[in-house]
């Protein structure tokens, strides 16, 4: 069983003031933010915990391992055929790099089921002696591409796993070779201990997430749910959240508990051609200028609600932070009841991008295409707008804002609209032409994950015990607690197929740098190396306090 503490004090003394408390959830600090207890292991082992942070020749060792995997170009691209279809194509990316894995983690390959899913997914799988719901710990394999003409820019280049004896460099070493190591790692150490898990440990390592996990999670959580069922497993963690960021003088983690929507609007404008000596007002060109001008002109509604996990975000922050503008810190506490309130909270969290989109429903007009000579009306051009959706928002309301703005400039211009996913036609053709609109790849927002539960609580008692007491003992602690609350991001996961399995789904990747810093999915990606040995130490931890969870 879990210790929760009782009250803070350095985890290397405090054997002697644990309560057994795990019946009594009581937090420290008012609801609307609390700080969340210490929650530790029942043994806390401080001397693996001190190598996996402290010691240099495990560092070395580690940074090895993370680099030896970067080396294995595991790209994938929109383009990448089907696994049925080429499967060499895929053998020669992914082959290698099971190799790599299978040498690398003797005690893992030894003391776990390994399976292939798909060919090239990863399920292990780490039985349990009793009959407690799984844990499923979830990263990908594959990393995004690089651009050929980005590859001078690379202060090391892409695939060489550089370690520079703080940094660690090269595609995937934030997205997300780095959790994936990191996670084999911890059940390495937990092997060494003789650690031997009463609950299973599931891993399931996916191979397209860049491309949307069609072909390895999407498979993973088929298998998964027809073995154990709906709703069968305690919980599953994958990549994402915000972990560590400061933000009004305060340090927050916030594992995402929700993810927003998407889905990609294509419009097709198709019209008579002809000499361009003789041309009508406006070709289909024009046409489909205005109604880009029309969408972009016309932003979706923001929201500031209880449903969004950003709303109780910032009302940690609120709560919290003693730099914050007192009348945005009163704003805030009072948005749940007062509209005014409530917008001037919406306006100031618009002012930034990175904030507005946490409220909103976002509008990207992608890509266009239309014409092929200069001397020929252009008969078809096409169009595409990708929207992140709003956590209060879903995909029929987004697809229907756009309709609506499509069917004005279709009467203004007198043409047609069919709605080839509905198969309805919505304006009848005319001789001047008409528009399609295809609604792509729509994916509503995830499911909101609790936080008035004790998945929750461990969670956040273990962020807190391992930065707080493992990583930086010298910078956190009671006077300057890490603040533990729930997150979103405007990305989407692999964790998008597996909703049956739990309604606990976290979205969180120990670390000290989040996303925009490490430069993941761009030039020059790398990690600060001590967020790596945070994910080992994290997960060495939270695996022996869930197992401990009845
Ligand atoms: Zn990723």
């Amino acid at each position: 069983m879990a210790l929760l503490a009782s009250f803070c004090v350095g985890w290397w003394v405090t054997n002697a003031f644990v309560t057994d408390a795990i019946t009594d959830l009581t937090r420290s600090s008012d609801s609307t933010c609390p700080i969340y207890d210490y929650v530790r292991p029942e043994t806390v082992h401080s001397t693996i915990l001190d190598k996996i942070m402290r010691s240099l020749v495990f560092r070395e060792q580690s940074a090895a391992k993370l680099s030896g995997a970067i080396q294995f170009e595991t790209t994938t691209f929109d383009t990448s055929p089907s696994v049925e279809d080429n499967p060499k194509y895929w053998a020669e990316k992914f082959q290698p790099f099971h190799d790599y894995l299978e040498n690398t983690f003797p005690l893992v390959y030894a003391h776990l089921k390994v399976e292939k899913v798909h060919s090239w997914g990863l399920v292990y799988t780490w039985q349990g002696t009793s009959d407690k719901k799984p844990l499923l710990l979830m990263a990908h394999q594959d990393v995004v591409p690089i651009q050929e003409a980005t590859l001078k820019d690379w202060t090391h280049p892409p695939f060489d796993g550089v370690y520079d004896g703080e940094f660690l460099w090269g595609r995937g070493s934030a997205d997300c070779k780095n959790l994936l190591l990191g996670i084999l790692e911890s059940i390495e150490e937990l092997i060494k201990i003789d650690f031997t898990p009463q609950r299973s440990i599931v891993l399931g390592f996916g191979f397209d997430e860049e491309v949307g996990g069609r072909r390895g999670a999407s498979s993973i959580a088929d298998l998964l749910t027809e073995r154990y069922g709906p709703d069968s497993f305690y919980a599953i963690i994958d990549e994402g959240g915000i972990s560590l960021i400061e933000q009004e003088g305060l340090t927050l983690a916030l594992p995402g508990t929700s993810e927003k929507g998407s889905v990609n609007i294509n419009i097709d404008l198709t019209t008579p051609g002809g000499h361009s000596s003789v041309p009508p007002d406006h070709t289909s060109i024009g046409i489909m200028s205005e109604l880009v001008y029309e969408l972009e002109s016309k932003k979706f509604e923001s929201f500031f609600t209880p449903k969004n996990p950003i709303y109780w975000g910032f009302q940690c922050i609120a709560t919290h932070s003693k730099g914050i503008n007192p009348r945005l810190k009163r704003d805030i506490l009072n948005a749940g009841t007062d509209r005014r309130a409530n917008r001037r909270v919406r306006e100031h969290l618009s002012q930034d991008k990175l904030t507005r989109y946490l409220i909103q429903t976002s509008q990207a007009i992608d890509i266009i295409e239309g014409g092929a000579k200069s001397n020929a009306l252009p008969e078809h051009v096409s169009l595409v707008v990708n929207h992140r959706v709003a956590i209060e928002s879903t995909v029929d309301e987004t697809v229907s804002k756009d309709l609506t703005q499509l069917l004005a400039v279709a009467a203004k211009f007198d043409l047609g609209v069919y709605d080839i996913t509905q198969a309805r036609q919505l304006r009848n053709d005319t001789a001047s032409g008409r528009f399609e609109i295809l609604y792509d790849d729509p994916l509503e927002v995830a499911p909101v994950t609790p936080i008035n539960d004790e998945h929750w609580l461990n969670l956040a008692g273990v962020i807190r015990h391992v930065y707080e007491e493992v990583a930086y003992p010298e910078k956190y602690g009671a006077e300057n607690p890490i603040v533990v609350a729930p997150g979103i991001s405007t990305g989407n996961t692999d964790t998008r197929w597996y909703w049956a399995l739990t309604e606990h789904v976290y979205r969180y990747r120990p670390g000290i740098a989040h996303t925009l810093q490490t430069k993941a999915h761009s030039v020059d990606e790398h990690i600060p190396f001590e967020s790596h040995l945070q994910i080992i130490a994290f997960y060495f931890e939270y695996l022996q306090v869930v197992d401990a969870l009845a």
